[in-house]
């Protein structure tokens, strides 16, 4: 990836000078970024790039200038002030500012508070979304975050809170019982405990889970596991962050649905792994 890609002909938007876009860079495969993030970069000045944009999209953006701003694993908010901030000087400087995140910049990524901030300084800001890694990284996986055998709702959770501790905000009860499918972000460090809360919330100890971890990268790893066994599982497998933790059947759909598998050339564990015992397009 050296050559930025071209961009298809549209009446595409200018990032004008002293304006900051907060733009999704998608969960890691740079075929997950949406052509506005292409747009942005192509006329940034400045790339105020996360921890976890895959940085190979940042040759496509050669005329700027690349500013890492990683935090990783829930650290303090003082360096989150400090990116704000940081955001908001070079948007007075006259840059033309991408602040690029991983997955959807609203989805447990602090782009709200980044753009409270900059609007708050007077700072004009646009929005792209992103894919998010806790949809995308699991299509990937062969998981779908719904389905209609299994799923009317779905819960995205965090597993660390502003302090890094697990969410004391969260009704663990209430989520339990609350949705069919909880797909938690940040789950890694207190896979214990939230495992743990989940079943002491009556989830069942058999209720099948995945581990995603590097989704949608070369590096991608996937674990299939129980709510009961999760914790252990990981520890064996030796699976690190970042990761996305799916609990619920929908899990299971991944015996028929795990296509990078069918594409390495394997075939389906199941065709019908949730035993609907007709086909998948009748009611
Ligand atoms: N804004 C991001 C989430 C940021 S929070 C988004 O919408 O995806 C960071 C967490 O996102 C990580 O701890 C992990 O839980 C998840 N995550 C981000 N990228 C990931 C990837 N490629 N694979 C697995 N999990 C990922």
């Amino acid at each position: 990836m050296t050559d930025s890609p071209a961009l298809p002909a549209h009446d595409w938007p200018e990032l004008k000078p002293g304006w900051v876009w907060l733009c999704g860079a998608g969960p890691g495969d740079p075929g997950l970024v949406t052509l506005h993030t292409l747009n942005a970069l192509k006329q940034a000045d400045v790339i105020v790039y996360d921890a976890l944009v895959e940085t190979g999209i940042l040759s496509w953006a050669p005329q700027a200038e690349h500013v890492y701003a990683g935090k990783r694993g829930g650290k303090p908010s003082a360096k989150q002030r400090d990116i704000s901030l940081h955001l908001v000087e070079l948007a007075r400087a006259g840059k033309r500012v991408l602040r690029l995140k991983g997955g959807d910049p609203f989805v447990f990524g602090r782009g709200g508070e980044e753009a409270q901030t900059l609007i708050q300084h007077g700072v004009p800001v646009r929005i792209i979304p992103g894919i998010s890694a806790g949809i995308g990284g699991l299509a990937y996986a062969g998981i779908p975050v719904t389905h209609r055998d299994v799923n009317q709702s779905v819960t995205f959770v965090t597993g660390h809170d502003q302090s890094g501790e697990t969410p004391s905000s969260l009704d663990w009860q209430a989520i339990s019982k609350g949705s069919q499918v909880l797909v938690i972000y940040m789950g890694m460090k207190h896979i214990a405990r939230i495992t743990g809360a989940l079943l002491d919330a009556g989830r069942p100890a058999s209720e099948p889970c995945a581990v995603v971890t590097s989704a949608t990268t070369a590096a991608q790893t996937v674990l299939e596991s129980t709510l009961g066994t999760m914790e252990a599982d990981i520890a064996a497998s030796g699976m690190e962050p970042p990761a996305i933790i799916c609990v619920g059947r929908s899990v299971l759909m991944r015996q028929v649905l795990d296509w990078q598998a069918l594409e390495a050339g394997e075939t389906p564990r199941n065709l019908d792994p949730l035993g609907r015992g007709k086909p998948a397009e009748s009611a």
